[in-house]
This record gives C-alpha cells, sequence and structure tokens, in this order.
C-alpha cells in the first residue's frame, strides 16, 4: 500500500509555481492576485481561508482577503464581487462557502466573472468542463486529477465510485474521471443518498472517490483488495486530547480500508493540500490570460 501523499506533491506544484511567478516578475510581468471573501465566523471556512492566503504568499502571489460579518447582506456581496471583476490588478476571485442562508449562493457564484471564476463553479466553466474545453475546473476534483498524474497512476479502462454527487466534489470528479483523458477513461458509477446497493458497488470498485461528509463511513468490509481510495472528507470530531478540541476524521475508515488498499490519500494530508495548490494553478493561469487550463 503507497500513500498518495497530498502535502509532498502539493508543495512540488507550488515550487513550480514559484519558479514561474519568480519569472513574471523578472519579465516585468504582472504578479498573480487572488481575492479570498470571507462572510462569518465558520472555523472550518476561517482554516482553509487562511491556509489559501499563507499558500499565495509562499508562492509569491498576491492576495487580498475580504472579510465581512454574517449579517452582510446580499446586495452589499454581490457589490463587492463586481468590484473585484472590474479590478484589472485582480485575477482569481474564491467566495468561501457555505454563505449564510439570507444570501443566495448560486446568485454569488454567477455573478463572478467567469475569467476569474478560479473555483471553477460558474456555469459558463461547468459546461465548458463537461464538454472537454479549457476550463477553470473545481479545485479539489482538479487536486485530484493532479495527484493521480503525479504518481503516474492508469486509471484507463477501471472501474471508479464516486459517493457523493455535489457541485464542488462528487458530480466534477466523476465527470473528469470519465473524460478521454489520462488520467481518466475510467467506467465511472456516481452514488448518492438514494443509491439501494452502495457496499455491492463499492466492492466492484477500482477506484473509489469518497466525498461524502460522513466520518469513516467507507468500511474495510466496502473496499476490493488493491483498490486506489481518494478521500475527500474532512470531518471534525470532538477530542478533548486537542488543544483544538476536534480532530480531523475522513470519510473513509483508514485504519481498516488502508491495509486493503494499492494507493490511498490520508486525511489530514492527502486531497485538502491538493485543493489548493489546484486553486494555485487556475490563478496562475487565470493571471496569464489563459482562460481556465485543461487538465
Ligand atoms: P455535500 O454535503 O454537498 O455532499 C455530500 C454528498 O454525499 C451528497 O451527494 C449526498 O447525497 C451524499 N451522501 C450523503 N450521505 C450518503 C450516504 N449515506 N450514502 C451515499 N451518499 C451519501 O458535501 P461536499 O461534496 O461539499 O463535501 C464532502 C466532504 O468533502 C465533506 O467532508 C467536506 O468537508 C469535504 N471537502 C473536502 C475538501 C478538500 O479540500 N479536501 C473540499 C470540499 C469538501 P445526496 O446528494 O443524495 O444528498
Amino acid at each position: 500500500m503507497q500513500i498518495l501523499d497530498g502535502k509532498l506533491v502539493s508543495g512540488a506544484i507550488k515550487e513550480q509555481l514559484a519558479l514561474k511567478v519568480a519569472e513574471l516578475k523578472a519579465q516585468g510581468k504582472k504578479t498573480p492576485h487572488l481575492a479570498a471573501i470571507l462572510v462569518g465566523n465558520n472555523g472550518a471556512s476561517e482554516t482553509y481561508v487562511a491556509s489559501k492566503v499563507k499558500s499565495c504568499a509562499e508562492i509569491g502571489y498576491n492576495s487580498t482577503l475580504l472579510r465581512f460579518e454574517d449579517t452582510i447582506s446580499e446586495k452589499h456581496l454581490l457589490d463587492h464581487i463586481n468590484m473585484l471583476n472590474e479590478n484589472p490588478d485582480i485575477d482569481g476571485i474564491l467566495v468561501q462557502l457555505p454563505l449564510p442562508k439570507h444570501i443566495n449562493e448560486e446568485l454569488v457564484i454567477n455573478t463572478i466573472d467567469p475569467s476569474k471564476d478560479v473555483d471553477g463553479f460558474h456555469p459558463m466553466n461547468v459546461g465548458k468542463m463537461v464538454s472537454g474545453l479549457p476550463a477553470f475546473i473545481p479545485a479539489t476534483p482538479y487536486g485530484i486529477m493532479l495527484m493521480l498524474e503525479h504518481y503516474g497512476i492508469d486509471t484507463k479502462g477501471k472501474h471508479a465510485v464516486v459517493i457523493g454527487r455535489s457541485h464542488i466534489v462528487g458530480t466534477p470528479v466523476s465527470i473528469l474521471l470519465s473524460r478521454n483523458t489520462n488520467p481518466g477513461n475510467c467506467t465511472v458509477t456516481l452514488c448518492h443518498s438514494h443509491t439501494k446497493n452502495l457496499k455491492e458497488l463499492c466492492l466492484q470498485a477500482d477506484i473509489v472517490v469518497a466525498a461524502i461528509g460522513r466520518p469513516e463511513f467507507v468500511t474495510g468490509d466496502m473496499v476490493k483488495e488493491g483498490a486506489i481510495v481518494i478521500d475527500v472528507g474532512i470531518n471534525r470530531l470532538p477530542d478533548a486530547s486537542k488543544k483544538s478540541g476536534f480532530r480531523l476524521a475522513g470519510d473513509v475508515k483508514f485504519d481498516e480500508v488502508a491495509p486493503r488498499c494499492s494507493y490511498i490519500t490520508p486525511v489530514p494530508g492527502g486531497v485538502g493540500p491538493m485543493t489548493i495548490a489546484a486553486l494555485l494553478k487556475n490563478t496562475y493561469h487565470a493571471a496569464i490570460g489563459q482562460k481556465g487550463n485543461q487538465n
């Protein structure tokens, strides 16, 4: 069994990007600039945004963090997005989700200029991705593809079972894995809460992608010998022994599943860091005027 080390791979991607940014600067070209919007005080969202901003600084990007109280009106938020859309110094815009209930997430996403939509959630980018056209691919699915590519994992002809059909993870992963690309060319089964024979399907899978949001949901008896397991889940479980008061758990019961796998991502240190690396890649492409990239 080999661990798919997201920290290592994202570190390598960040190093490459840092070199490219240094080149841009040496040529007198624009420094990539990411704007992040954080609404409210959700602990997990604060952590994610902080590490995105920190990663920008590490590789020489500029970043701007706009923080708002969770009482901000929808109109005020949309006005700020429009200002970022019009600001030529801003290359990428991300709005950390989830947003407070009184704000229409769809409207917010649709307001972001598709050419600055480095999270790849705008319908224009989603449509292009589905059509196999250059597009900003959502960061987590893109990060998973970069990880498979880095380890040279042959996915062609394999049966991938994706558990979870969210717009940000499960559905785009299913599309990317089924495309005629490398990695890709899988036969994909997309599962969700209404799937009846989930265990049976998982046992047929050469690749399992777990994006459910339920701690340790995928157990050893659901995974066949030699499978590749990608654990997207990030769940906070109370743990009095930790200073933070919680520990992180994936959607996969690692201790049971890992011994059966050929490859597996750990939590933390697997898909999480890859998501940030993918976001940084998207931002670089936005900055150099490539309207998205093709994975
Ligand atoms: P969502 O809650 O949006 O989607 C969860 C999906 O899981 C839904 O499609 C749901 O089905 C399905 N599901 C729920 N229960 C079951 C079940 N019993 N059997 C089968 N399917 C089920 O979650 P996200 O996609 O946003 O996130 C998933 C996980 O990934 C979370 O832990 C999240 O924190 C993590 N995450 C990690 C990221 C990273 O960078 N590593 C980035 C983004 C998310 P249905 O559609 O029928 O409701």
